[in-house]
């Protein structure tokens, strides 16, 4: 295939053609029109590269042929060497008018040719060169706004957002600034029950008051999702406007679902610090109020970090610790008042940490519930308690039942039924010794599934123990569609019942009806002498608490047992 750029030469008289075709040959794939007609033809067949143009021909001249190519968007841009046969100027200066590119007289000068041949293209060869500087800056320019801009809203980007806030502190290194962090509670939500452009609007909404918020002073960003960030000169930061300019310029769009914002601030007291994890702090202050109906923004404080190192830790660690059988069970004994003795226990579990000490499950059940490692403790816990079960009733010839506790998280799990049987099978037990302790959080979750859980597992012979009760919301809507064998009475309630009658006034109501649906009461929490008194007043009979135990170690509970069986 000939690569070569095409010249059309147009000339009524042959031999001009041939001789420019032969200046020209080598460089060029030669096409020849004998009049401007011809010359149309050609353009049209082909990609010309340059037009040699005789201005004197019959039926179309070059003066035609030059203004209907101007006139053309397609051949426009061809560069056309006009050729005159005498030093006529008039008709030069009309060509060039017309856009020629340059003109040659005849006779031909072989050399004159060529020079102004390669003059021209390499001319043309500049401005193609330049068109596409152009057209390459401009979309450089447009990748550039890309990279920066956050593709919805249009303010910037995470990364433009760390690199602008990054500078900006620096430049201002004695004024005082802070980093706001927002996110949108349940915005997940809101993309479910709305239309996502719904969703969308609500953030390119927030988008626009961020930015009038940040305006010159300050840097703005979105940094994922329904996060945002801002950067503000700290004298500007006043919370409770903000949120509430935030929540009236979101209102302003009408939904019928209301958008709760929340807020985190990191006043920044150290400069060089990276801007993600001054992000990271004022998102920290974020997570710790999150799902709270009363406090909307929080700032951030030491504390904060130190749990956040905690919680790494303990994410680190769990795993060999399992391993390494560093969790230990603890046991809580209940008493029975009608037969002033032990009846049963819970199962606490405890972490026996080389280097901590021993930690509390307050300080990691929390983590493991949102990093799923809840599971597998728990089934540790479980078998554990069916071996001390088993322990005990080799030992004395007959055992008392022991509670676990059964995290949310299992009732996600279709395996929880089938482990538990083989679990009493292994260790040759009968389900009721092993009570299984469930909390009203995993019913909010997901009713039904945990509804036809419990159903089940009654049904084998566990007996299930409601926990908690009368801590959360929903526990008597529970107790409605949810039989259970019994009810055990939270702490906090216990707390209030000496000080507030009203607390009173319920719990004996509770106790009134857990008798009357046949269901087994045990008190939690309960520390002192009067309390005790109290509760027996009004029907209670079995009791966990410090005022008889606090959990103790396996040994320690089979001593408990024995003093008991000795006196
Ligand atoms: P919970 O199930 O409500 O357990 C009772 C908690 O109350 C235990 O705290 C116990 O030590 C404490 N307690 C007992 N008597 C008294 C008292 O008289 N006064 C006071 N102030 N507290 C008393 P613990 O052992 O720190 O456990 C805390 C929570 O951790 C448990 O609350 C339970 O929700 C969870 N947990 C403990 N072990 C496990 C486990 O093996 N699996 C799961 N999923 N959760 C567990
Ligand atoms: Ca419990
Ligand atoms: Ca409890």
């Amino acid at each position: 295939m000939d690569a070569k750029p095409v010249m059309l030469i147009v000339d009524d008289v042959e031999i001009n053609r041939v001789v420019l075709s032969q200046f020209f040959q080598d460089e060029y794939a030669i096409v020849e029109a004998a009049d401007g007609q011809e010359a149309m033809d050609a353009l049209a067949a082909q990609t010309v590269s340059i037009v040699l143009l005789d201005l004197v021909m019959p039926v179309m001249d070059g003066f035609a042929v030059l203004a209907a190519m101007k006139r053309n968007d397609q051949y426009a841009q061809i560069p056309v060497i006009v050729m005159t046969a005498h030093n006529d100027g008039s008709s030069e200066e009309r060509a060039l008018e017309l856009g020629a590119a340059d003109f040659i007289v005849k006779p031909y000068n072989p050399t004159v040719v060529r020079c102004r041949v390669k003059n021209v293209m390499a001319r043309q060869e500049n401005e193609w060169r330049k068109v596409a500087q152009v057209a390459q800056d401009r979309q450089l320019a447009e990748m550039h706004r890309h990279i920066e801009k956050d593709a919805l809203t249009g303010i910037d980007n995470r990364e433009a957002f760390y690199r602008r806030t990054a500078a900006l502190l620096q430049k201002n290194q004695d004024a005082a600034y802070s980093i706001l962090y927002f996110d949108i509670s349940c915005f997940k939500v809101i993309n479910d029950i709305f239309h996502l452009d719904t969703g969308n609007l609500v953030l390119k909404t927030a988008a626009i008051y961020f930015q009038v918020l940040a305006g010159e002073a300050g840097t703005c960003g979105r940094i994922e999702s329904d996060h945002f960030a801002l950067c503000l000169p700290s004298a500007k930061v006043d919370m409770d406007n903000i949120m509430a300019g935030l929540d009236s310029t979101v209102k302003s769009l009408g939904l019928s679902h209301s958008i709760v914002f929340y807020a985190g601030v990191y006043p920044v007291d150290n400069a060089f610090l990276p801007v993600d994890q001054m992000c990271d702090r004022a998102n920290m202050a974020l997570t710790s109020i999150k799902g709270s109906y009363l406090q909307r923004h929080a700032y951030y404080d030491k504390s904060m970090r130190d749990r956040m190192f905690e919680e790494q830790m303990i994410v680190r660690d769990m795993e060999f610790a399992l391993m390494a059988r560093q969790f230990c069970v603890y046991l809580q004994p209940v008493h029975s008042l009608k037969e002033n003795r032990i009846v049963s226990a819970e199962a606490l579990v405890r972490w026996q940490h080389p280097t901590q000490g021993m930690i509390p499950p307050d300080r990691f059940i929390s983590i493991f519930e949102r990093n799923g490692f809840i599971s597998r403790l728990d089934r540790f816990v479980w078998t554990e308690v069916c071996r001390i079960i088993k322990e005990q009733k080799a030992r004395d010839g007959k055992a008392l039942p022991i509670s676990v506790n059964v995290s949310r998280l299992h009732f996600y799990d279709a395996g929880l039924l089938d482990f538990q049987l083989r679990l009493v099978k292994t260790y040759d037990l009968e389900p009721w010794m092993f009570r299984l302790e469930v909390d009203e959080s995993a019913y909010t979750d997901n009713p039904y599934q945990m509804a036809q859980c419990v159903r089940a597992l009654r049904e084998h012979g566990f007996c299930v123990l409601l926990d908690d009760f009368g801590s959360g919301y929903s526990s008597l809507n529970m107790l409605k569609d949810l039989p259970v064998d019994g009810i055990k009475i939270d702490r906090s309630f216990v707390r209030e019942v000496g000080q507030s009658e009203r607390a009173g006034t319920i719990m004996e109501a509770i106790v009134t009806m857990a008798k009357k649906l046949a269901m087994g009461i045990v008190v939690e929490g309960v520390e002192t002498k009067e309390q005790v008194d109290y509760l027996a007043g009004i029907g209670c009979e079995n009791m966990q608490g410090y005022y008889y135990s606090r959990p103790v170690p396996e040994a320690e509970f089979a001593a408990l047992l024995r003093n008991e069986a000795d006196a």
